[in-house]
């Protein structure tokens, strides 16, 4: 497939996802999020992103805010046969034309649902309608072709590309039949993303101080499950480029940051510790109470082959001494003796136990966790402090927050 020449090119591009089930909460716009990755990865830049429920007046509203301010318009949604379906109508309002039915467009429809051995109901005889500036766009997956619409508006030439809501269909709508179609400007972004831990987004701002500041590239930063990630994305028109442009900044951020940085990109911490096992062909035990099992599935699926994780233990109890224990004699009163006992219960060459959680009285709350583990060079025990919350939340913190410190431990001992 081919762009005409006189296409215009897509520097800027916003996002409109329709549906009143997105303005209540109900369905969460991955949509948006799967359109604007993909055009951001082509060099577009996707300054807004809307919702709007299923109503004519606001979705042509919403429509024109973005037709004056950006290139391009994808909406997602709103395309199905009912009347409250109005992306359509929407569409042909603003552009100034009448829709009609196309023959062909009818055909497929009625042949999608002969296929499925069913009559086609009237009212989705809607699904194949068009108008003059509209190539539709084929949907192989679904019942409702898209709408590429090209046309002026108020002198300069605009899109607004119409795909259906579902993502089985969107997805490959948005790759097969939309992004070909699209003159973009195909620069490239450099990304690297630093994961951190122990530290607070506020603090991470305050070591970064002014580079936060700039444009290109730029260094943003977010607040996850697994810490705080700061994220430098450089732009230019080629990859080689790009890089020159980021590497430089990537460096510097993680020079002003290093002491908290785990990992990079996609890395994960579980995973991370697995692989550092595996460079010292160690294997671990684990023994963990707060955490529930959570921190030996989380190794486990980090590590499928079972290869350095040796075995594990949840919720032990002093009885649990019966099982645990070398012999007879052993004393499991302390952190640090479960994990010595559970290193050698698994024959493993290093151990990680998990205690329980303990409120902490007093201003501030909370709750605090020793984690102790045990290794070649010795045992140590840390107390994490979290702020009270409820039960899973606090689960993944500890996890995250033992994985962090078997991190430490087993990069320190090697
Ligand atoms: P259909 O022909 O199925 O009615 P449609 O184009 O009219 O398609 P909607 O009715 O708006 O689409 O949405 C259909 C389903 O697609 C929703 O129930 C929801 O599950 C999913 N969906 C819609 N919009 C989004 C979105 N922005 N992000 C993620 N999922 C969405």
């Amino acid at each position: 497939m081919t762009t005409s020449p006189d296409a215009p090119l897509i520097r800027r591009a916003e996002i409109l996802a329709i549906g009143t089930e997105l303005l209540l909460g109900e369905t969460v716009d991955t949509n948006g999020a799967r359109i604007a990755a993909r055009l951001a990865e082509h060099g577009v830049d996707v300054y807004w992103s809307m919702r709007v429920g299923d109503n004519l007046t606001r979705i042509v509203e919403a429509l024109e805010v973005g037709l004056a301010r950006s290139d391009l318009i994808v909406t997602s949604g709103g395309l199905g046969p009912t009347d409250d379906d109005l992306t359509r109508e929407a569409i042909a309002e603003l552009v100034g034309e009448t829709p009609h039915v196309d023959p062909e467009l009818e055909g497929a429809l009625r042949a999608f649902f002969e296929r499925l051995g069913r009559t086609m109901p009237e009212r989705n005889v809607k699904q194949a309608w068009t108008i003059p500036s509209c190539t539709p766009l084929d949907n192989p997956n679904g019942t409702a072709p898209g709408w590429f619409v090209r046309f002026s508006y108020k002198g300069s030439p605009r899109i607004i590309a119409a795909l259906p809501g579902p993502p089985r269909e969107l997805h490959p709508m948005l790759e097969e039949q939309l992004l070909p179609r699209l003159a973009l400007p195909d620069a490239h972004l450099w990304t690297r993303t630093w994961k951190t831990s122990g530290i607070g987004e506020s603090h991470v701002a305050d070591l970064l101080g002014d580079v936060t500041l700039q444009s290109n590239p730029s260094v943003a930063t977010y607040a996850r499950e697994d810490g705080v990630h700061v994220r430098i994305a450089a732009k230019a028109e080629d990859a080689a480029q790009a890089e020159v442009l980021g590497r430089p900044m990537a460096d510097r951020v993680f020079e002003l940051l290093e002491a908290h940085v785990w990992g990079r990109d996609d890395e994960d911490l579980a995973s991370l510790v697995i692989a550092s096992l595996q460079r010292a062909g160690a294997r671990l035990a684990v023994a963990e109470r707060a955490s529930a099992g959570r921190l030996a599935m989380t190794l486990a699926a980090a590590d499928p082959e079972r290869g350095a994780l040796a075995g594990s233990v949840v919720g032990w109890r002093v009885d649990a001494r019966d099982v645990l224990a070398s012999s007879s004699d052993a004393r499991l009163d302390s952190l640090t003796d479960v994990a010595d006992e559970v290193k050698t219960f698994f024959a493993a060459d290093a151990a990680i136990a998990v205690g329980e959680l303990r409120p902490v009285d007093g201003e501030g709350g909370g709750v605090q966790v020793d984690v102790a583990v045990r290794d070649a060079s010795g045992v140590s025990t840390e107390t994490l402090s979290l702020p009270g919350r409820s039960g899973p939340w606090l689960r993944d913190r500890v996890v995250l927050l033992a994985l962090d410190l078997l991190r430490r431990r087993l990069r320190d001992s090697r």
